[in-house]
């Protein structure tokens, strides 16, 4: 027999942040004001959360000036001991404001409160933790003995992990002793806004951190600056190439974040339960907004129907809806036009021949919402196997022998992560020898952690973030692989 429980709302209060009716940027230490503005929303109600400054020209100017001016006179000079006491500050109070954050991260983005206060906000305190450690022991890093820092560094970040992406970019340029110009993407950028409030309280020194908020032009304005001399990029694949294009004729260093579609592999002799829930969490965390996302998932054939079945069980008991709710799982989709792109995609699956499945769900009526799909019958030639739909949408492929499953899991233009699931060692090892993946998870997905360095091979992008190796990226002559 099996019992159903019935869940009663469990709504996290949002009285613990306030969010003020106007945003300026951050710069040299302090709230400036913007001189155009445009809305960030609630993507789960469609309400307007605030009004934020749109960086112009002189915006981006005065930042890079303020953490010029910053890196020359305070951040450069002194030891790299008395950095880590401000990132050891920092952390601690990203802690005690952990809530606040994390409801502010709901608000704005859409996910789940549970991923946001579990998952985003303990890892990005976690990230200022371990970078902390690094700032007075540099020259034992093993990258070189007296390291220096690049100086100014511009970093540009998307919006399904907005406070996250900010800890993996800042934590580490600090650490390492640059001074930094960083802008949140254009629809989530409240908890940078809360960050900035953090380096005041940290007591920063002024310029250290500066926040200039925007869309895609205020962000060529920085990729574009001549007082910077790095950039580090986390978003889509286009976005990265203009970038690389931008930079390839400067002296700038640069790091790129991108794309994926990564191969989730199924052997037949995998831990069937465990890797259903393997899958689920690959796909369907963060609605599948994760350039890691297990979006391809290989099935070895003689598997498949009993995997598929346990699979679409285990997807009617998700439960979608209020992100503010406790017991939601899978959240809103981050925008109107990336539901946009999701629901093109999904088409085009239909229209290419593949077999789209979704549980019953009751989507509310306003926000963006997209239910968790699953498509079978999926061939390497369609769209939906190639291209990154960055949603809670799965293309399920099968294959015979193990060799089939590294030909098609590497028959991509990315090479961001990958998944292998069977008892058997060697198997896992001879299999995350061939995949060309920068991230290879081995009976589970979506692991991430400050000390492991996390990148891509091919279009998923240039460089590493994390570990020591995310750290070479911010210091001069070293090898950046
Ligand atoms: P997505 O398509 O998932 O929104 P994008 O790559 O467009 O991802 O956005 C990621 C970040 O890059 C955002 O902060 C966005 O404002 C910024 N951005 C977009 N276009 C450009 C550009 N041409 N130059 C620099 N930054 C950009």
């Amino acid at each position: 027999m099996t019992m159903t429980f019935e869940y009663t709302p469990a709504p996290e209060s949002r009285a613990i942040v306030t969010i003020k009716p106007k945003y300026g940027h951050f710069i040299s230490g302090k709230f400036v004001t913007g001189a155009k503005h445009f809305p960030t929303i609630n993507p789960a109600t469609e309400e307007v959360l605030s009004q934020i400054a749109l960086g112009g020209k002189a915006d981006v100017d005065a930042a890079v000036k303020a953490a010029r001016k910053a890196y020359t006179n305070t951040w450069s000079k002194i030891s790299g001991k008395e950095r880590g006491k401000y990132l050891y500050r920092i952390a601690r109070i990203m802690q005690e404001r952990a809530r606040e954050f994390a409801v502010l991260e709901t608000l704005d983005n859409g996910k789940p409160i549970r991923e946001s206060r579990d998952t985003d906000i303990p890892l990005a305190a976690a990230h200022f933790f371990y970078h902390a450690g690094w700032a007075d022991k540099l020259e034992y890093a093993g990258l070189g003995t007296s390291p220096k820092p690049l100086g100014v560094a511009g970093q540009i970040i998307p919006w399904n992990f907005p406070l996250l992406m900010l800890a993996w970019k800042v934590a580490p340029a600090l650490a390492a002793g640059n001074t930094v110009v960083l802008k949140p993407a254009e629809s989530t950028p409240l908890t940078a806004l809360l960050f900035a409030e953090v380096c005041q309280q940290a007591e920063l020194p002024v310029g250290v951190v500066n926040i200039v908020t925007g869309d895609g032009s205020t962000g060529a304005l920085i990729v574009n600056h001549p007082g910077i001399d790095k950039i580090a990029f986390t978003g889509s694949t286009e976005v990265g190439k203009i970038i690389a294009r931008a930079v390839a004729p400067t002296n700038k260093s640069v790091t790129l974040e991108l794309g994926g579609k990564a191969a989730n592999i199924v052997f037949d002799d995998a831990p069937i339960d465990e890797t259903v829930e393997g899958i689920v969490n690959g796909i369907f965390f963060n609605q599948g907004h994760v350039c890691c996302a297990g979006s391809r998932l290989l099935l070895q054939e003689n598997i498949a129907e009993e995997v598929l079945h346990k699979l679409k069980n285990r997807m009617e008991k998700i439960r979608v809806g209020d992100p503010m709710d406790k017991n939601t799982d899978v959240g809103a989709i981050n925008s109107k036009e990336q539901l946009a792109k999701i629901i093109e995609l999904a088409a085009v699956g239909d229209s290419e021949g593949a077999e789209r499945w979704s549980p019953a769900c009751n989507l509310p009526s306003k926000g963006f919402w997209f239910a968790p799909t699953i498509f079978t019958g999926v061939t390497q030639a369609h769209r939906i196997a190639r291209e990154e739909i960055f949603g809670p949408v799965l293309s399920v492929l099968t294959f015979r022998t193990p060799a089939e499953a590294i030909e098609k899991a590497n028959n991509t233009p990315f090479g961001l992560s990958a998944g292998i699931w069977s008892e058997k060692g060697s198997r896992t090892l001879w299999a995350s020898q061939q995949l060309r993946a920068g991230v290879i998870w081995a009976n589970t997905f979506n692991k991430f952690d400050p000390t492991s360095p996390f990148g891509g091979y091919k279009e998923s992008g240039w460089g590493r973030e994390g570990g020591r190796h995310g750290l070479s990226a911010y210091l001069k002559g070293v090898s950046n692989e």
